[in-house]
């Protein structure tokens, strides 16, 4: 059998740590700058090493595969992006959001025009690479075509196709995480969190314990997509009535219709009030945020639904937190301190009607200056029978609600299915 050989192997050389300073050709980022060029560029690049000025790289958790593809000598780790006809279908921004430091502090808002905005440092050869891309798409789901043949939804030939297609513009954003922001969000010494974040990934950024003066992470987690309904430049204008939901992944009941929550009915309810929206003159959002099972991963998330429906008395909504903290040590580890970052990076002052009976959601757009005049409840009828147990312990624990909050009695009641029905 002929070897294959690794072509990445001879150029690996020695090892170069990152993690002491000097030998950086660049200057330090300038987060909230009112300018792509006094902020500079965000650069991660692994090709050379004296042109970086973050810590860790691009793609967040994607970066892992980046690495097998140059082990496994798939991919020459030279290789340098050629962007050519990849520049945002929409232009956004910039809005006075992001000229302050502390507003937007887990994403870059200058990440998509990377071409237009650092073009000589482009031509110099810096391999910049950009963290949001913008392009334009048609999506078909079986929700929105029940909802035409329910005569709720009429297809218009703008926002929507009568083959059932609604048109988007949708974003995808990598986190790029502003350090002394982040720590200043979660009410924590900067130095702490660095620590922490270092101790806590095994170790796998030794920079962010000896690097100060690199003061952007780009951390290995997954990101978010923005859908945006109608015009995006309404977005930004509070007069004209925007529909948004702020989705948190779920991929069991998203992709797969698993019924034991509420999350993909909820979403594509969303999306037909987004669509709704934008036909009566307003503008629809819908972001999805990479955050599987309130963010403790779809593991735990499976082994707590095994002990609710295995704990003694059946699945009940009076032990729904419970059974979560007693697996992973908290009920949920999504941080809502960072999700209105990216509605403040599309100029959102005002959402009319946010689809959501969040209330961590909730208070944290109020607490980021974001002003919310309605909140939607999920129709009753598409409520699964399985997810009455989430439903009750979430309007019990605060969840917004229209409907009776239930008492102690009708939390005790025994409403999931048990494990082999
Ligand atoms: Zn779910």
């Amino acid at each position: 059998m002929t070897k294959i050989p690794n072509p990445s192997k001879d150029s690996l050389g020695h090892i170069r740590l990152t993690s002491h300073t000097g030998g950086n050709n660049l200057s330090p980022i300038v987060w909230g700058s009112t300018s792509p060029q006094t902020r500079g560029p965000v650069v991660g690049t692994t090709t050379n090493r004296n042109n970086r000025n973050v810590i860790g790289t691009h793609s967040g958790s994607y970066s892992i595969y980046r690495a097998l593809a140059v082990a496994s000598g798939n991919l020459d780790r030279k290789h340098q992006a050629d962007l050519t006809n990849t520049s945002p279908t929409d232009q956004i921004g910039p809005y006075p959001s992001w000229f302050d430091p502390d507003q937007i502090v887990s994403l870059d808002p200058w990440g998509a025009e990377i071409e237009r905005n650092f073009k000589s440092e482009i031509a110099a050869q810096l391999d910049i690479k950009p963290t949001i891309a913008i392009t334009r798409a048609h999506i078909f789901l079986p929700e929105i075509m029940q909802a035409i043949e329910k005569k709720r939804l009429i297809p218009d030939g703008v926002f929507l196709l009568e083959n059932g297609s609604a048109l988007v513009t949708k974003i995808a954003v990598e986190p790029v995480w502003h350090l002394p922001g982040i720590a200043k969000r979660f009410n924590c010494d900067e130095s702490d969190l660095r620590r922490i974040l270092f101790e806590e990934t095994g170790g796998m950024y030794p920079e962010l314990v000896t690097r100060d003066d690199l003061k952007v992470f780009l951390p290995p987690i997954g990101g978010l997509t923005a859908y945006i309904f109608g015009d995006i430049k309404d977005l930004s204008k509070p007069d004209i009535p925007l529909t948004a939901r702020v989705h948190d992944e779920c991929n069991g009941s998203d992709v797969f219709g698993s019924d034991i929550c509420t999350c993909r009915p909820y979403l594509t309810h969303a999306i037909e009030e987004c669509v709704q929206g934008a036909q009566k003159g307003g503008v629809g959002l819908c972001v999805y945020y990479r955050k599987e099972g309130r963010a403790l991963g779809e593991v735990t998330k499976f082994l707590v639904y095994n002990a609710r429906k295995r704990q003694i008395g059946g699945d009940s909504a009076a032990k729904y937190f419970i059974r979560t903290e007693c697996v992973a040590g908290v009920q949920d580890m999504r941080f809502q301190q960072l999700m209105p970052d990216v509605l403040h990076w599309l100029g959102i002052r005002k959402i009319h009607r946010l689809v959501s009976m969040s209330n961590m959601k909730y208070d944290a757009l109020i607490e980021s200056g974001i002003e919310v005049v309605e909140r939607i409840n999920i129709p009753a009828d598409l409520i699964p029978e399985d997810a009455n147990v989430e439903m009750d312990a979430k309007k019990a624990a605060g969840y917004f609600t229209t409907e009776n909050i239930p008492d102690e009695e009708e939390l005790a009641k025994s409403k999931g299915r048990g494990l082999n029905e």
